[in-house]
């Protein structure tokens, strides 16, 4: 019998349990450790921030799942790993500690065969002075966060009715921010929101945001054919802004955010800042700070982990130019070289190079975005990793398929105002994620693939998205027809 032990129950570590546990049967083992005893759909945490939804509507237990699929589950957070074991475990394990409520802070050590790092992101509010939800700003991150911000956008609302002006800044609190496209739906939902609720002429939006232009996104932009020529994603993007009469500052690196002000320093070195009554500012990402030791004891995390904190795997991370980057530097299969048995996916893996061209301030302030890992790519990868291990455990001896970002495409839909009848929503196909000029030599993506449009159909499949994937998510009959 074989132990698969997944840490994280996010997109990437959930949708891997899923698949690994179907293809293993009960002969083998799936453990799954996870400090949150519910899974969320973290893209419906916008709807829940401009009051569209409540918290219990994007998150369910993830308990009664996995016992009905008989996963193992445990309510802890991993700290340490030991991928050697040591002198008195053989076996390569990883310490835990119990988050759940009748045994929290409990140490336990769960032993594995294959092992799967998913566990996302830390939110580095601390990164920057003044962000997050326990200081000056608010976030959509969890749906906690997400709640608290609506309840806060309620109020600012209620000002705005007794005649305040107020003003809003959205995007991203820190200069190397990833994941500018959630900051992005959020701009949006808040602006139509406070149109339906017929305060739109009280509000100044400001979208403030470490890209080198709109629409970058942290995939350094994208062309589109539109009308018989090829556009940039920034005329699109700018079109919108100035359609809805948003504001827009850009190649921002917010460094100090006050009760009634952010400061920020721009690319070109000037440090300003601008008064903002409502800021909804994403904080930069790093890895959840997992420590690794080697069979005598000694620390090897710097060996697995980059100094940001994320696993390195099978990509090349040899330090070179930017425009000397290839397609073929990005992971296919997400493994560790220095333990094939242990994989990192989702955003627990750490990106060769950024996809935007690093760019830095004229005091070194890095200002650009890093790459993003959004849920159809990481939904992918953990299909094809449970795959290759289910594979290897069964002793099958089918080729690995790989998922390459460089060889992917990404659908996103985002949403940019909840309604049935007049919401919209921009829906983006790009292909590869990554840009591949050897293939695309003139754009880096396939133009037959890669597409960008605004409406209403939009909205109602980021709508149907949301219940088709809790549906999926709960394993419930006939799941593995909905793709990742
Ligand atoms: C507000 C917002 C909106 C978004 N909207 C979209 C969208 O519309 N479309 C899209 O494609 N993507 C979107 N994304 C991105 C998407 O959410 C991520 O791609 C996805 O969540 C990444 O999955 P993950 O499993 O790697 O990380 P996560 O989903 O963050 O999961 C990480 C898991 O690891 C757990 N964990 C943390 N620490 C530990 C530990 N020490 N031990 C064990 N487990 C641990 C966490 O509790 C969690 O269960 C959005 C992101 C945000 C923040």
């Amino acid at each position: 019998m074989a132990r698969l032990l997944i840490l994280g129950a996010g997109i990437a570590g959930h949708t891997a349990a899923l698949h690994a546990n179907r293809l293993l049967g009960r002969e083998h083992e799936v453990v799954v450790v996870s400090p949150n005893s519910l899974w969320n759909w973290i893209p419906s945490n916008i709807w829940v921030g401009v009051g569209e939804m409540k918290p219990e509507q994007v998150t369910f237990p993830l308990k009664p799942v996995y016992d009905k699929l008989g996963i193992q589950f445990h309510q802890a957070k991993a700290t340490t790993l030991h991928p050697e074991g040591d002198s008195e475990r053989p076996r390569p394990y990883v310490t835990i500690e119990s988050t759940e409520p009748a045994s929290i802070g409990r140490i336990e050590n769960i032993a594995y065969d294959y092992l799967i790092n998913a566990t996302g992101p830390r939110l580095n509010f601390e990164a920057t002075k003044g962000l997050g939800p326990a200081h000056n700003s608010f976030s959509v991150c969890t749906a906690t966060h997400a709640a608290e911000t609506s309840a806060a956008l309620d109020e600012t609302v209620e000002r705005m009715k007794k005649g305040e002006k107020q003003t809003f800044l959205i995007g991203t609190g820190h200069g190397s921010c990833t994941c500018q496209g959630a900051a992005f739906e959020y701009l949006f939902n808040v602006e139509f929101e406070l149109r339906r609720r017929g305060v739109r002429d009280k509000a100044r939006i400001v979208w403030i945001s470490n890209e080198p232009e709109l629409g970058d996104f942290g995939m350094g932009g994208m062309f589109i054919r539109r009308g018989g020529y090829i556009t940039h994603s920034r005329i699109f993007t700018e079109s919108l802004y100035a359609e809805r009469g948003v504001e827009w500052i850009t190649r921002a690196a917010v460094n100090d955010v006050d009760r009634d002000a952010v400061a920020f320093e721009t690319l070109d070195g000037e440090r300003s800042s601008i008064q903002a009554d409502f800021k909804m500012l994403l904080p930069s990402f790093s890895g959840v700070g997992l420590k690794s030791f080697d069979r005598s004891g000694a620390d090897i995390t710097a060996s697995l982990f980059a100094p940001s904190g994320f696993m390195y795997v099978d990509g090349d991370y040899t330090s070179k130019p930017f425009d000397q980057w290839r397609p073929s530097d990005w992971p296919e299969m997400y493994q560790t070289p220095r333990y094939p048995n242990i994989y990192a996916i989702g955003i627990a893996f750490a990106p060769p190079h950024s996809i935007t061209r690093p760019t830095f301030s004229p005091s070194g302030t890095p200002i650009y975005p890093t790459p993003p890992r959004t849920g159809m790519p990481t939904g992918v990868m953990a299909r094809e990793v449970a795959h290759a291990i289910v594979n290897q455990i069964l002793g099958r001896d089918r080729p690995a398929k790989g998922a390459s970002l460089a060889r992917m495409g990404a659908a996103c839909i985002a949403s940019t105002g909840v309604s049935a009848l007049k919401g919209t929503a921009v829906s983006m196909i790009v292909y590869p994620i990554v840009p591949d000029y050897e293939t695309y030599p003139e754009t880096g993506r396939d133009l037959n693939y890669t597409f960008g449009e605004i409406g209403l159909a939009g909205h109602w499949i980021k709508h149907l998205l949301h219940f088709g994937f809790l549906y999926k998510a709960k394993a419930k009959p006939f799941w593995t027809m909905i793709p990742e």
